[in-house]
């Protein structure tokens, strides 16, 4: 494979610096390209061009904002082998599970088309208060200017079109910064956007170190809106920095699954091995805690292990592989030391626990005390703990019993405890007979807690990215 020369997108034109980086398939480190990092002079040129741009786009029908969405749907669909092969290659991802991105970072940029026809404002019933008497009132949502979008390593293509559809739809323009590691197909979203007949400016994809890119972003006074998907410690420090900027977080979590004694276990089984171990589990919804009831934990647990053992570890870039590397040696080391913390605890390793170089053979450890952190941090890798219970409150306690809050999921037959469970678990979402893992594009996502604050999903998205603004008219 060649090791392609990747330069940043600023303005419209392709701009690379002195300052080199090559980005290494994390499976085994073959070098895949070269991009160029940013410094504090190219963020600010690329805050130029979408403050530039950013009345281009506001100006733009709907209509026309549309049409260039759907156009880059087309596109992406037309070129979706080499946007998967760039995912595959940026973070390791099966080539499967990387073209399956691809199609549903198409659907996101669709959606987005979509809410551009949709988004609209409402009439306000001025006269239903003594004092409006004659007046009328109407809303309309209008693009806030300029969106910084920073982006995570673990679903590149995916969810940088949940920040570039929406704040395209909402007529807004973006500098985009993803992840140190994973620029490529971002890179390759600006290029398909500016033959889309996107207006130069208005994409911009900055790369370079998160500490300086993405300060210098989040504290840019042109900059109206931080969208940020990531861990919970740079989400904080950006709520902190943002004074007065919107801001949305997707950040991390821990999420749990119950199994009440009536689960469906032919259902529940594959789909848990699917939801635990999706990209070795760096997935902010992937299965970490299993909470299993008393009476089936041992069929279970037996049904579990075998169907993870048939997963087949390899290369990447193999159509048979289900489990490749993590996106660093460094976090599989931290990983495997997680799961040797919480056997020295008591746990016990049902099936997995050995790393070679950055890939971790999926993991399941049962009994684990609550305070491990293969328990209670995020772990971001094929690692679950499964637990048993004897009633559903007491489940439903302990899954509660996160600082985290993205999704849960609950397998029951009996509907009662299924929307007693919806009802209790704070989470931003629960699915009934489904993993916690389980989501589409449109639904609105997001979570509570250290799980962040706002909500994506274009429809949602669009109104982050917008102002409601009110006019009045005295007739
Ligand atoms: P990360 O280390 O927080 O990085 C995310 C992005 O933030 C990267 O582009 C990073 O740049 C940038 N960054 C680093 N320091 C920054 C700073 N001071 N200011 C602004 N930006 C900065 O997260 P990650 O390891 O890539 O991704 C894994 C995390 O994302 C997990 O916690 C996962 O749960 C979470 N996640 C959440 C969701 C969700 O929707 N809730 C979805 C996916 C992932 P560099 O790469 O250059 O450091």
């Amino acid at each position: 494979m060649g090791c392609m020369e990747c330069p940043m997108c600023i303005g419209g034109d392709w701009v690379s610096t002195p300052d080199r980086q090559t980005i290494e398939l994390p499976y085994d480190g073959t070098p895949v390209a070269t991009v160029y990092r940013a410094s504090a002079k190219e963020v600010n040129n690329a805050v130029a061009a979408a403050v530039a741009a950013a009345p281009v786009m506001r100006e733009m029908s709907r209509d026309e904002r549309a049409a260039i969405l759907r156009r880059a749907y087309e596109k992406m669909l037309a070129t979706r082998e080499e946007l998967a092969m760039a995912v595959s290659n940026e973070c390791g991802k099966p080539i499967r599970e990387a073209r399956a991105e691809v199609d549903r970072a198409a659907q996101t940029i669709l959606f987005s088309a979509e809410e551009a026809h949709r988004l609209q404002g409402e009439v306000v019933p001025m006269d239903a208060s003594p004092g409006g008497k004659g007046r009328w009132g109407m809303t309309v949502r209008e693009p806030l200017g300029v969106i910084a979008a920073i982006t995570p390593f673990n679903f590149p293509l995916n969810l940088s079109t949940h920040k570039i559809g929406p704040a395209i739809a909402a007529g807004n323009a973006i500098v985009h910064k993803p992840a140190s590691a994973t620029p490529l197909s971002a890179l390759l979203m600006a290029r398909i956007f500016s033959e889309c007949g996107l207006p130069p400016g208005a994409l911009n994809v900055v790369t370079g170190p998160g500490g300086l890119v993405g300060d210098t972003l989040v504290m840019h006074p042109d900059v109206a809106m931080v969208t940020f998907t990531g861990s919970v410690d740079v989400g904080v420090r950006i709520r902190n920095l943002a004074g007065m900027k919107r801001v949305t977080l997707e950040l991390g979590g821990n999420a749990a699954l119950i199994l009440e004694e009536d689960a469906d276990l032919d259902a529940a089984v594959p789909r848990s091995v699917v939801g635990a171990y999706a990209h070795s589990g760096q997935v902010c919804i992937s299965i970490q805690r299993i909470f299993v009831h008393q009476k089936i934990r041992d069929e279970f647990v037996s049904r579990f292990v075998e169907a993870t053992r048939k997963l087949r570890i390899g290369h990447p870039h193999d159509p048979e592989t289900d489990i490749s590397s993590l996106i660093t040696v460094g976090e599989a080391e931290r990983v495997e030391s997680w799961i040797e913390e919480a056997r020295q605890a008591g746990a016990v390793v049902l099936t997995g626990g050995l790393r070679k170089r950055a890939t971790i053979e999926p993991t399941i450890l049962s009994e684990a005390p609550a305070g491990v952190r293969a328990c209670c941090r995020e772990v971001f890798g094929p690692v679950v703990v499964v637990n048993s219970y004897d009633t559903l409150d007491r489940a439903i306690e302990r899954v509660n019993d996160s600082d985290y809050g993205l999704q849960a999921g609950i397998y029951t037959r009996d509907m009662e405890k299924a929307f007693r469970a919806a009802r209790l678990i704070r989470t931003g979402g629960v699915h009934i007979n489904e993993v916690p893992t389980y989501r589409v594009d449109q639904m609105p996502y997001g979570g509570v807690k250290l799980s962040g604050m706002g909500r994506e999903g274009p429809r949602y998205a669009v109104e982050e990215m917008t102002e409601l603004k009110l006019t009045t008219w005295k007739a």
